[in-house]
């Protein structure tokens, strides 16, 4: 499945048709996919499916087997990566160890010729805020500020799109979230288009405006991080990003503003919009909520649950305290290891495993999926 967003302008990455193949093996499918100028966009998918392939064809480090790149009007297939006005950050950093902050941010300046840069360098370092380090050698310093140094010396030229290869993948946790809010102001700051590669989906979704969702050399899904979560168009998305209790369904009736489904001895309702196939009785359907949507209520006190929402009958399986919430596992005619996150606020300690249980959600909050379509 290929997509395009947005309407091309002036100065959109525009792929068409590009693929890669290795000898019988294609790491890319042909691939439609426009970036807008201006937008952090990042690629997201388990190893291997394709993404640092896509993103090196758009740095010009990898030739297309098939199609054609343009950065606006101009098409840069078979332009050499140095006459892009493209740059790339590497997880490794790549940063020059025997010259310090300045100079290794300074290098593509001088490399052009260009005499006075201690302006431009100061300005970059603001901007990556290591004006204090400017004399460090990058072994004395942290990964974090390594990797400021990597951007800033990928800006220093003014490219028109910054390509970010697992840029974080070296930090520690804790780090690697402060970089993605760090990597993202300094994006609007400069305005650039930023595509990033990342197989982190809490990183794609915390940064990017947009996101592709990558599978097996194909964009499975592209849109929106929201979206995404909200809106699965395949059971790959749906637990590629997050986790997603899927349950096997099928239609009973179909209204325009309704589906009902039976699954497993109970009858659910899904919002007529949110189902992707059309739907009449007998359609095999798959089923969503997520996790956090749901809620467990012992099956003694099933007269609080408010009217109109979902309801599955089963057993808990497991609880697991994490804290603030706690994970519970329902086993349920309609499905195996159904999970529930609930809030720790009002925990009702009957709720162990053996308990039987009502898992509910809110109608509106019910996806489906084409049970056909793996
Ligand atoms: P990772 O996150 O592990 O880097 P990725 O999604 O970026 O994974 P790619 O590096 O794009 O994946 O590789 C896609 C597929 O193409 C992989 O199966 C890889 O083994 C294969 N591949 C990449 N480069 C070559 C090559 N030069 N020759 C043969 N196969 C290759």
């Amino acid at each position: 499945m290929t997509e395009m967003t947005g309407t091309p302008s002036g100065g959109d990455v525009r792929l068409s048709g590009i693929s890669r193949v290795y000898g019988d093996f294609t790491a890319v499918h042909p691939l439609d996919l426009t970036v807008p100028e201006g937008s952090f966009f990042a690629l997201l998918g388990a190893s291997g499916c394709g993404k640092t392939t896509t993103l090196r064809m758009i740095a010009g480090l990898e030739e297309p087997s098939t199609g054609t790149v343009h950065l606006g009007d101009q098409d840069v297939t078979r332009l050499p990566a140095y006459k892009r006005p493209v740059n790339t950050v590497f997880q490794s950093y790549a940063l020059f160890p025997h010259l310090d902050v300045f100079e290794n941010v300074a290098f593509g300046l001088r490399r052009r010729g260009v005499r006075s840069v201690k302006r431009q360098v100061g300005e970059m370092l603001d901007l990556v805020q290591l004006g204090e380090h400017a004399r460090r050698k990058p072994h004395q310093l942290s990964g974090g500020q390594q990797q400021r140094v990597a951007v800033a010396r990928a800006l220093i030229n003014h490219p028109r799109v910054l390509l970010l290869d697992e840029p974080l993948g070296a930090l520690d946790l804790k780090l690697r979230r402060r970089m993605q809010l760090e990597l993202k102001r300094i994006q609007t700051e400069v305005g650039i288009t930023f595509i990033h590669v990342t197989h982190d989906q809490e990183e794609a979704m915390a940064m990017a405006d947009t996101v592709a969702v990558m599978n097996a050399g194909r964009v499975e899904q592209l849109g929106a991080p929201a979206d995404l979560y909200e809106n699965p168009a395949t059971t790959f998305v749906a637990n590629f990003l997050g986790t997603s209790n899927l349950i096997e369904a099928e239609v009973v009736s179909a209204a325009t503003d309704e589906i009902l489904v039976r699954a497993g001895g109970d009858t659910l309702g899904v919002p007529a919009e949110r189902c992707p196939v059309p739907a009449a009785a007998g359609t095999r359907l798959l089923v969503g909520v997520r996790p956090e949507k749901a809620a467990l209520t012992h099956a003694d006190e099933t007269d609080r649950i408010p009217d109109g929402r979902n309801r599955v009958t089963g057993v808990v399986t497991e609880a697991s305290f994490l804290g603030v919430s706690t994970q519970y596992l329902v086993n349920s005619p309609a499905g195996l290891g159904l999970a529930v996150y609930a809030q720790n606020v009002d925990r009702d300690p009957r709720l162990a495993p053996g308990a039987e249980v009502v898992l509910h959600w809110s109608r509106a909050h019910t996806f489906a999926l084409d049970a056909a379509q793996d």
